[in-house]
């Protein structure tokens, strides 16, 4: 784990809500506790469990949503967040989180990531770039400080509609400039249509944003069908595809974002070694190894190399290089890319 954990890595399926501490929940759920809002032995019961089906992680959502949902809390979660992947060596983070409205807290979806944007300010432990239109705040200026990219990408979540997609589309225009690059669409997949969002994905599409879908975590063929022909940038998870599909998802070349312990603890995939991780790795189909919810699943990004060099039997050489490989798929212009592999460059070196 020591030498996954120093090895640089690339982050691009992290749910800001997924990814909070337990700590933290703990924290807050005793205040919540305290002011009568929730009864928090049962929150505590929720929190420990380890294994959860799909069903039951959007029922933990619900309750997180509950515990984080204010400004402030959004800002302190995401600092956490970003630091913690900082501490493993993230180098570069794409960071998606839904854009949520609560007017009885006077919560707007603006208002809400400008609460994420102060959380990525307040980051202290490394040196952050976060902006792709060149706006340098807080940004690297010679320093010897450890230093991290960081995106993010708005989330459309399933239960939401045509107007409300688009209007988290719009916002993610709006917020180009502070290092918003793309959509995502998740949620429980099993609630909604594609026809829904298709509008709003398209229009982001045309606007020049990056589209992720989690995509084939229940079997639904014929979404399946519609999300590969939509042509997204990237996917998560392609765990239930029939064998059209996948033969589909192959000639398309989708890099697909894979969450291993996210997949085994929701029971979306019945065993490790029947993971389609293999068969995408042998084809030498794009692919990079993420987290979805570190919080959540109780693993962290550099768990999730260890346990695929394990599962599947990689040696060094090819963890490295499926660390370095994932450059290839982030939604950032090539000067990041170029500094990316740069660091890793210097960091084989250091390894070697
Ligand atoms: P948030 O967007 O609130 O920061 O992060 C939590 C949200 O991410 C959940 O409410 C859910 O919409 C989405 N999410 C997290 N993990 C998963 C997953 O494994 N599958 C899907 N489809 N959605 C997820």
């Amino acid at each position: 784990l020591e030498w996954c954990v120093s090895v640089p890595k690339v982050e691009l399926h992290a749910h800001l809500n997924g990814s909070v501490r337990n700590s933290t929940l703990f924290e807050l759920a005793r205040v919540l506790g305290d002011k009568g809002v929730i009864v928090f032995s049962d929150v505590e019961n929720v929190i420990m469990k380890d294994d959860r089906t799909l069903h039951e992680v959007f029922k933990l959502f619900d309750l997180i949503h509950i515990l984080t949902t204010d400004h402030s809390t959004v800002t302190r979660i995401t600092k956490e967040v970003i630091e913690d992947f900082a501490a493993e060596n993230v180098v570069y983070l794409e960071l998606r989180t839904t854009p949520k409205r609560n007017d009885s807290i006077g919560m707007s979806k603006r208002s809400y990531m400008d609460a994420v944007m102060e959380g990525l300010r307040a980051v202290s432990s490394v040196d952050v770039d976060y902006s792709p239109a060149g706006l340098k705040t807080n940004t690297f200026n010679g320093s010897t400080r450890k230093k991290m990219y960081v995106r993010f990408l708005l989330s459309i979540d399933r239960r939401e509609s045509t107007e409300a997609a688009m209007e988290t589309v719009k916002l993610a225009l709006e917020m180009r400039d502070l290092g918003v690059v793309g959509i995502d669409l998740s949620g429980n997949p099993i609630v909604g249509n594609w026809s829904t969002f298709l509008p709003a994905l398209k229009f982001a599409k045309e606007k020049g944003l990056y589209i992720t879908l989690h995509c084939g975590e229940v079997p639904n063929q014929e979404e399946i069908k519609a999300m590969i022909d939509f042509f997204p940038h990237r996917i998560g998870h392609a765990c239930c595809f029939d064998e059209e599909n996948w033969r589909k998802l192959k000639s398309a070349k989708i890099p697909v974002e894979i969450c291993l312990t996210s997949n085994i603890r929701t029971e979306t995939i019945s065993s490790i070694d029947i993971h389609h991780f293999v068969d995408l790795y042998k084809a030498k189909h794009p692919l990079v190894l993420c987290t979805d919810d570190s919080g959540v699943f109780s693993t962290s990004l550099s768990r999730e190399y260890n346990l695929a060099s394990s599962s599947f039997g990689l040696g060094k050489t090819e963890m490295f290089q499926l660390a370095e490989i994932a450059i290839n798929f982030i939604f950032a212009d090539d000067g990041v890319k170029a500094d990316l592999r740069a660091t890793f460059k210097e960091a084989v070196k250091k390894l070697n």
